[in-house]
């Protein structure tokens, strides 16, 4: 079905009002503080409750110059990124699956991904309770999906859980300090049960190159950091890994195997 334009403007505007809630995850989940409460966002400087109309998402940004309307503190500006993004994850799931049950999984997937990848940044954690919604999730979808079962979920999380806690345990065992969480590894269990055994293998080796890429590059630029001891978080490049296969999966598997 062709969808029309207004289809797509709408999906962008739901997508960065989910992505004013992503903002709320990123911030209060780690911190330990109920997601739904208190119900209102407020300054983090301050502490003054935000206003609904100082509140749209991406608009408010612009419209309040980047500052707390109260005490001129300035807002970072990756509330209105996030927002965007989520905005695009939430066209691409269209443009994806269409209007059908499938375009609230994979943006849910998405939506996942993007808190993950900036928790994950800020403090080197990724919360149980992301990595177990998704992976509820990806289990409940495969039931709907035509192209997968639910033993392709359960193979897809074994696969990817299994493989990176083997990476996990002999890079431990080998140069004896640890280079990987345990929640990357929870991390891969949830996404494989979206994209299942390839799409986990492909996003492990996908996420290690790209990660290898940036960290060299990172501690080479980073030259007073000890460069044995540098580390970056692995979730973020696990998150585009799986964003890639989500939506390439088909074409990157026909490859590989033709
Ligand atoms: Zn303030």
């Amino acid at each position: 079905m062709e969808l029309n334009i207004l289809f797509y403007i709408a999906a962008f505007i739901f997508g960065t009002i989910i992505g004013s809630f992503i903002n709320v995850v990123i911030y209060r989940l780690p911190r330990k503080g109920s997601i739904l409460r208190p119900a209102f966002s407020f300054c983090p400087n301050c502490g003054t409750t935000i206003k609904w109309y100082d509140n749209i998402p991406i608009v408010s940004y612009f419209l309040l110059k980047g500052r707390c309307r109260v005490c001129k503190n300035p807002i970072s500006k990756r509330y209105p990124f996030v927002e965007f993004i989520t905005g695009i994850a939430s066209v691409l799931s269209l443009w994806k699956a269409g209007l059908s049950i499938d375009y609230l999984f994979i943006f849910s997937f998405l939506a996942i991904l993007i808190a993950i990848t900036f928790i994950d940044l800020d403090f080197k954690i990724i919360p149980d309770e992301l990595n177990l919604t998704g992976f509820i999730l990806g289990l409940i979808y495969s039931f709907f999906r035509k192209d997968f079962t639910p033993i392709d979920a359960i193979l897809g999380a074994t696969v990817g859980a299994g493989i990176l806690w083997l990476i996990a345990y002999s890079y431990e065992k080998f140069r004896g300090i640890e280079g990987l969480g345990f929640g990357d590894v929870k991390m891969m269990a949830f996404v494989g049960t979206y994209i299942g055994w390839f799409g986990s293998l492909f996003t492990i080796f996908f996420g290690s190159l790209i990660g290898a890429v940036v960290g060299i590059s990172l501690a080479y630029l980073n030259k007073t950091e000890d460069k044995g001891r540098f580390e970056i978080p692995f979730g973020p490049f696990l998150a585009l890994g799986a964003f890639v296969y989500i939506f390439w999966g088909d074409i990157i598997k026909n490859w590989y195997l033709g």
